[in-house]
């Protein structure tokens, strides 16, 4: 059976999930939520520099989709700028291209096929590793497969 609602095609995981005013006190603070689909439309068109209309083809959505989706970007992070909220990326409709892998004994970072499982680091072997796409399969589930 196929979703109505499509995955939006996202190249890999996010490097970095949170964001903090500094010299705020957590009590303080309240947090605001970028989507990973939010985050890949940022990255496409404002760092990538890509219309929109190239930008959409990339994540598989319409064109109309991807400038709604971004507006609600640029909107959340103006908030988060100019009202010091934390940010945090997570969540979403999405499908990965790649996933990374940190190694936190020798600090490697691994692009890997995003159905790909490592479970030792290729470097110094260590099964220390953070798996950035388990951070937001964890919440929204697996990845499906047909
Ligand atoms: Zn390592």
């Amino acid at each position: 059976m196929r979703n109505a609602y499509r995955r939006r095609r996202v190249q890999t995981p996010p490097k970095y999930n949170n964001f903090k005013p500094s010299g705020v006190p957590r009590k303080l603070l309240s947090i605001i939520t970028l989507t990973v689909d939010e985050y890949e439309a940022i990255r496409l068109a404002d760092y990538e520099g890509m219309q929109h209309q190239e930008a959409s083809e990339e994540m598989h959505i319409s064109r109309p989709t991807f400038t709604r989706l971004i507006d609600k970007a640029h909107q959340k992070i103006s908030i988060a700028l100019t009202e010091g909220k934390e940010l945090i990326i997570e969540g979403g409709n999405v499908d990965f291209d790649f996933n990374l892998y940190r190694c936190h004994d020798c600090g490697d970072l691994n692009q890997t096929d995003a159905d790909e499982l490592i479970t030792a680091c290729p470097d110094c072997g260590s099964v220390n590793l953070e798996d950035y796409a388990g951070h937001h399969r964890m919440r929204f589930g697996k990845k499906h497969h047909p």
